[in-house]
This record gives C-alpha cells, sequence and structure tokens, in this order.
C-alpha cells in the first residue's frame, strides 16, 4: 500500500469490523512487572526480586516488590478489563509463588490466589490466557545454573504438569514461554536482564534449554489437556544493520531476536552461524525434539532493531545500533513504522510456509511507551499511543486480507508496569499506575479500545 492510501487509511479509522469477526481482542500483563507482594505469603525469590535488589542493576535503582500491588488489588483490576469490555486477558504465573524453590513443595497460598484470580475473570466473562513463564525463574533454581543447566527441561516440564493439573479444568489458553530471545540473549549473553550472566557460552546453553523446555512443555500440556489451546510467544523483528559497515552483524541479531528460536520450532535445527558452536551442547535426537507443532505462535513486536558490529560490548561482535535520525520514536527510543511489522510478518509467513501449514498465529504483544503523565484535570490524553496502535493495526489488517493465518491480537500493556531494566520510568499501559498512590487512572486510549470493541 503506497503511503498516501496508508495514511487516509488511517485517518478514516481502523474498525473492530475491518477483522474477521471471530478474531481475538486482549491485553496483557506479566506476573513479575505488576504483582508486588514479592516476598508475600510464602512466595520464594526469583531472579528477577535478587537482580533488582542488586544495586546499580535497574534505572533509578526501582524493583518490582510493590509493582502495581496487582496482588492485592487484582478484583479492582479485573473490574477495569470488564468495564472496558476486554473480553480476553493474558497473565503469567510467577514460577516461585508456586514452588518458592523451584521444584519439591507446592506453597497453597500462591495456588489461592491464581485460583481466585482466574474464578475472578470467569465470573466477570474475561477469558484467562496464561503464560507458564515470563521470565521470573526462582532463585533457587538459578543456583543450581538456571537455563544453562539441561537439568532444568525436566523441572519446566513438572511445573507445567503442575499448572495444567491445578487450573487446566477452567483455563483452555496457554503460552508456554515468553519471549525466549529476551531471556537467553539480555539475560544470558548480554547480562542486562536477570539472571545477569554473559558470554557466548552462557548464552548458546541457556538458548538451547529454552528451545528444548519449549518443546517438551508443549508436549506435556498438550497431552494433559487435548482441547487445551496452547502456543508459546516469541520476538519478531527485523534487524537492519545500523551503517554499511555493520552488515556482517545484521544476520547475527536476526538470529538473537528470530531465527535462533523459529528454526528449531519449525525446522528442528539451528541457523548457519551458531549450529557448529551449539551442536557441544546438544545430544542425540534434540533436533527432532526441539521441533513441534504448536497449536498457535505467538508473536511479539514493538519496532526495528538496529545491529552494530561491536566487539568490546557484543556478543558475537554484535550489538544494539542507533534507528535512523529522522524516524519518529516513542519515549523510549525505539521506531515507529507499522508498515515494518507487516513486512516481518509477512517474512516470517512465508519463510516457514504458515499459509500452507494454515498455522495459526496470534500477536500476543504490540504497543508502545510514553511518559505518560495525568493533566491538571487528573486525565491522560495518550494519543500518541491510540496513533501507534491504528498504524500497526493496519498492518494486521493487511496481513489478514494476504491471507496470513493471524487469529487475534493482544495489546501490551492493561497497567503501567515494571519495565525492566528501565523501571517505571517507561509507561506502557492502558491505564495510568500512580506508583506512589497505586491509584489506577484509565488512559483516553482504554476508552478508544473500548470504542474500537464495540
Ligand atoms: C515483554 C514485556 C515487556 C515489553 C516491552 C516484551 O519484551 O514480554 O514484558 O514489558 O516487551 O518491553
Amino acid at each position: 500500500m503506497n503511503s498516501i492510501k496508508k495514511d487516509l487509511f488511517v485517518m478514516s479509522h481502523i474498525k473492530k469490523s475491518d477483522f474477521p469477526n471471530d478474531f481475538i481482542w486482549g491485553t496483557a500483563t506479566a506476573a513479575y512487572q505488576i504483582e508486588g507482594a514479592w516476598d508475600k505469603d510464602g512466595k520464594g525469590e526469583s531472579i528477577w526480586d535478587r537482580f533488582c535488589h542488586e544495586e546499580g542493576n535497574i534505572l533509578n535503582n526501582d524493583t518490582g516488590d510493590i509493582a502495581c500491588d496487582h496482588y492485592h488489588r487484582w478484583e479492582e483490576d479485573l473490574d477495569l478489563l470488564k468495564k472496558y469490555n476486554i473480553e480476553n486477558y493474558r497473565l503469567s504465573i510467577a514460577w516461585a509463588r508456586i514452588y518458592p524453590k523451584g521444584t519439591g513443595e507446592i506453597n497453597p497460598a500462591g495456588v489461592d490466589f491464581y485460583n481466585n484470580l482466574i474464578d475472578g475473570m470467569i465470573e466477570r466473562g474475561i477469558t484467562p490466557w496464561i503464560t507458564i513463564y515470563h521470565w521470573d525463574l526462582p532463585q533457587a533454581l538459578q543456583d543450581r545454573g538456571g537455563w544453562t543447566n539441561r537439568e532444568i527441561v525436566n523441572w519446566f516440564k513438572d511445573y507445567t504438569a503442575t499448572l495444567i493439573k491445578l487450573f487446566g479444568d477452567r483455563v483452555k489458553n496457554w503460552m508456554i514461554y515468553n519471549e525466549p530471545s529476551v531471556q537467553a540473549w539480555l539475560g544470558y549473553g548480554l547480562g542486562f536482564n536477570a539472571p545477569g550472566l554473559k558470554g557466548e557460552e552462557n548464552y548458546l546453553k541457556a538458548l538451547h534449554h529454552i528451545n528444548l523446555s519449549i518443546a517438551e512443555g508443549y508436549r506435556v500440556a498438550k497431552a494433559m489437556l487435548p482441547d487445551g489451546y496452547i502456543g508459546s510467544s516469541y520476538t519478531l523483528v527485523p534487524t537492519p544493520p545500523e551503517s554499511d559497515a555493520d552488515r556482517d552483524v545484521a544476520d547475527n541479531m536476526f538470529g538473537f531476536w528470530n531465527t535462533n528460536h523459529f528454526d528449531p520450532l519449525f525446522k528442528g535445527e539451528y541457523p548457519k552461524a551458531i549450529r557448529e558452536q551449539i551442536s557441544q551442547y546438544m545430544k542425540d535426537g534434540d533436533h527432532e525434539l526441539i521441533k513441534v507443532d504448536l497449536d498457535f505462535v505467538g508473536i511479539q513486536h514493538y519496532s526495528t532493531i538496529y545491529a552494530k558490529m561491536d566487539n568490546k560490548n557484543g556478543l558475537f561482535g554484535t550489538f544494539f545500533g542507533k534507528p535512523p535520525a529522522d524516524v519518529k520514536l516513542t519515549d523510549i527510543g525505539w521506531e515507529i513504522n507499522g508498515s515494518y511489522f507487516g513486512d516481518i510478518i509477512s517474512w516470517f509467513s512465508d519463510n516457514y510456509n504458515l499459509k500452507q501449514k494454515n498455522q495459526d498465529i496470534i500477536i500476543t504483544e504490540n504497543g508502545a511507551a510514553f511518559f505518560d503523565e495525568l493533566n491538571e484535570s487528573g486525565e491522560c490524553d495518550d494519543q500518541h499511543r491510540i496513533d501507534y496502535l491504528e498504524e500497526y493495526l493496519l498492518s494486521v489488517k493487511n496481513c489478514i486480507d494476504n491471507n496470513i493465518p493471524l487469529k487475534g491480537y493482544f495489546i501490551w500493556s492493561l497497567l503501567d508496569n515494571f519495565e525492566w531494566a528501565e523501571g517505571y520510568k517507561m509507561r506502557f499501559g492502558l491505564v495510568h499506575v500512580d506508583y506512589k498512590s497505586l491509584v489506577r487512572t484509565p488512559k483516553k486510549s482504554i476508552k478508544w479500545f473500548k470504542g474500537f470493541l464495540e
């Protein structure tokens, strides 16, 4: 679509009726980013608790100790979903609330919390979509090597089976893992995220054990819940070079975010660039194990990420580059360009034959961060977020028109929340949260979304 036509379309405003009737609409959050109550009622320490409590890891030394205090305010948050007609809600479960030490004894209070939350959603007519793992590994398991220890595949399978047994009677929609790329690369390769490990060996081990855990976790969940709709969520990101000099590393960057996960999932092999190095951490039969047919593939996308050659800070000589000077950015510095989103979804669909396979794809996260503030009348006018969402939704619609099997779309995020190493500065929510009073104020964008859903 040329840009004039595209602008006209956005000006005429994208509508729900532009999408199939059974398209799934929702919003998403994750446990560590909203729950708080980090050590309440028997919860064990997670790698994010430990990482935040060590000075210097997080902007302003913020922590998720209280976050949005969703642990105590979940009813109010579910009421917001209901009030704004949001029928699907994606949340994650904190492994250390269920198993404080990662394995062994179950914590009944943690189970009660999620039982109440799930029942509360169902009472309000909201369908739960549960992410089994959104980066908050129990610290006790990290002390045994975390994702670098192959034993984690068994720990993860047990944890998955426990969740399905506890909640599978009421929850049919599951995502096994959130953004394995971020866990492996930023958590075990570059050390920007918990547990703060670095280096190629840690990265490659974590990468392989995560890919194995996703596939094996899926098999466990599907065997226990044959009528479940079970997928896993991945980043999908274009990674152009910052400049001509950075061309050689753009492929590595593309691997970190995309193919180091999707090639194993769909083809049972790793991309050539890492095939030899990773083989030392593989066992016979692993190629068959890492390939699996998920019920749906969750896609998460925010922006393009530029690649830069940097042997000092990077991994495999590859580090984050900067976007060109003349592009539109969100306040977190991420480029806004909805048509790149459409392009990368098309690449994804073509490269892995997803139309032919009729592979369901769901956008499990998309959204934008701005420094949203309340105005004098106590309202939050986040028109910039509405503009972003309309632009990206247009690309989703174009992909559907092009027969790509996209089935749903979740906005990140319901609430402003703890944005990992960026602390609380970046606000992604449709609802503003005052982190002192914990008061929730619906922004203009959630009113727009309600209107859109009507
Ligand atoms: C993650 C979220 C995060 C969001 C914005 C995704 O990487 O799943 O936890 O807040 O993007 O950075």
